[in-house]
């Protein structure tokens, strides 16, 4: 096929959402694929973590990617999205920012012939081909545990547990809380523990978070004895509500993500333990996955999740995390997530 008419031929395509040339050599298919994180606040995974790890993997394939960020925004979010399948993206891989957006926007991608990969976070009823991510009740329940460890060696007797959801509209929240809740009803159970406020914080908004910290502990007379809070970023919210005043380091909190500043708090003694999970590895299985889709192959999933409305069995690739604390966060700098120089500088 001449320059001119591959050209046209491309435009077609896209104009039909068949993203897809021939090279004229041997049939084969210049796979595009579109990833759409959700923003850059709520954690600093996304930006730091996912989209580097992602682009290498596709760099690394020769494959084309275009990595972009809704910022929270969910019109956004959408309109990423259609101008991705527009341009061509043979696979869309979303981190949706809830299940009903993205739902819209995977039934439209699969419409137009795109492949579909749910990244971190399930879409329920959103019918992706493939779902990434880790073993999220794992996640809830080594911070569950992580908070009963630090409790007892506070020594602290009969402790109130104040606990701070993610965002009720993602999934992988009521995953984390199921492993939680599991692990701290035992103690509720036994009367060891005593259950105190329990809130979602909506969209993991990290200020509210304070916020909603700050009133519960006016609520309950400042009498908290320990903090599950469900990431890093919500962590350290409650962190700063503690300092100031001055009970930082005397009330335990969770977290998750292993980000710089979480580990810089576990350092500090002001937070307990958080989850380190290999992105890197969530990221290149995701690449990988993705990158079969668009030469239109297969790849079976060594597990399945269940949609919890759909009830389909969503074909899955679920990776294990680990616990850090104090005497660990040694293992994430050894695993090259984060260097020994941020930790200390925070740069
Ligand atoms: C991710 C967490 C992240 C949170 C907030 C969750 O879906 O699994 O790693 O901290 O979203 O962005």
């Amino acid at each position: 096929m001449g320059k001119g008419l591959r050209a046209l031929a491309a435009a077609l395509l896209a104009a039909t959402g068949l993203a897809a040339c021939s090279d004229g050599a041997g049939g084969e298919r210049t796979p595009k694929i579109g990833v759409i994180l959700p923003d850059s606040a709520t954690s600093n995974r996304w930006e730091q973590a996912d989209r580097k790890f992602l682009k290498e993997a596709f760099d690394a394939a020769g494959v084309q990617s275009d990595i972009q960020n809704a910022q929270g925004d969910k019109s956004q979010f959408q309109t990423i999205a259609d101008q991705m399948i527009t341009n061509g993206a043979t696979v869309l891989m979303i981190v949706n920012l809830d299940s009903g957006t993205g739902r819209a926007v995977l039934r439209n991608a699969r419409a137009k012939g795109v492949a579909t990969i749910d990244y971190d976070r399930l879409t329920l009823d959103g019918g992706a081909q493939y779902y990434v991510s880790f073993d999220n009740v794992g996640v809830g329940r080594l911070m569950g545990q992580g908070l009963i460890r630090c409790l007892t060696d506070m020594g602290t007797t009969r402790p109130v547990v104040a606990t701070l959801n993610g965002s009720e509209t993602d999934n992988n929240s009521t995953l984390f809380k199921a492993g939680y809740d599991g692990e701290l009803q035992k103690k509720y159970d036994t009367r060891e523990y005593v259950k105190g406020p329990d809130q979602w914080v909506p969209d993991w908004v990290n200020a509210q978070a304070g916020t909603m910290f700050e009133q519960m502990m006016t609520e309950t007379g400042g009498k908290i004895d320990g903090v599950l809070a469900a990431n890093d970023g919500l962590a350290n919210a409650v962190i700063q509500v503690l300092r100031r005043q001055g009970l930082n380091g005397k009330v335990p909190v969770t977290g998750q993500d292993a980000d710089v500043e979480g580990l810089q708090n576990i350092l500090s003694g002001d937070q307990c333990m958080t989850v380190y999970k290999d992105i890197k590895q969530e990221a290149s299985a995701a690449a990988d996955l993705a990158i079969a889709l668009a030469r239109g192959e297969t790849r079976p999933a060594p597990a399945t999740v269940r949609d919890t409305v759909s009830g389909r069995e969503v074909p899955s690739v679920l990776l294990q995390p680990r616990a850090i604390y104090r005497d660990n966060v040694d293992d994430v700098v050894t695993a090259g997530y984060v260097t020994a120089e941020e930790l200390c500088t925070g740069n």
